[in-house]
């Protein structure tokens, strides 16, 4: 594992702790929403994983991944079995 990423990834994860705090100490509504969001934000990029495979995405290069956000292997293996099954990979996301 990258132990660079790996300490990005313990500082978010501190960062959380630091905005849940601030969070209690706020009065106003809407500061209070706008710091919620940036938790959610936050949480989901920490919880980021492969949709295919499962794997925590927010330790993987940014060369390896892919344009849907998931691991380039797990997407083209995905895109190339679909194209093998006579799918337009292409057409069937856009009409999701
Ligand atoms: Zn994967």
């Amino acid at each position: 594992m990258d132990n660079e990423i790996e300490k990005i990834v313990n500082e978010i994860r501190e960062d959380i702790k630091q905005i849940k705090s601030d969070v209690k100490n706020l009065t106003d509504e809407t500061s209070r929403e706008y710091v919620q969001d940036l938790i959610d934000n936050v949480k989901e990029e920490s919880e980021w994983t492969c949709d295919y495979c499962g794997g925590n995405m927010m330790i993987v290069e940014y060369d390896y991944v892919g344009a849907n956000g998931n691991h380039l292997a797990c997407e083209l293996r995905e895109e190339i079995a679909a194209e093998e099954a006579g799918v337009d990979v292409k057409a069937s996301k856009e009409s999701n």
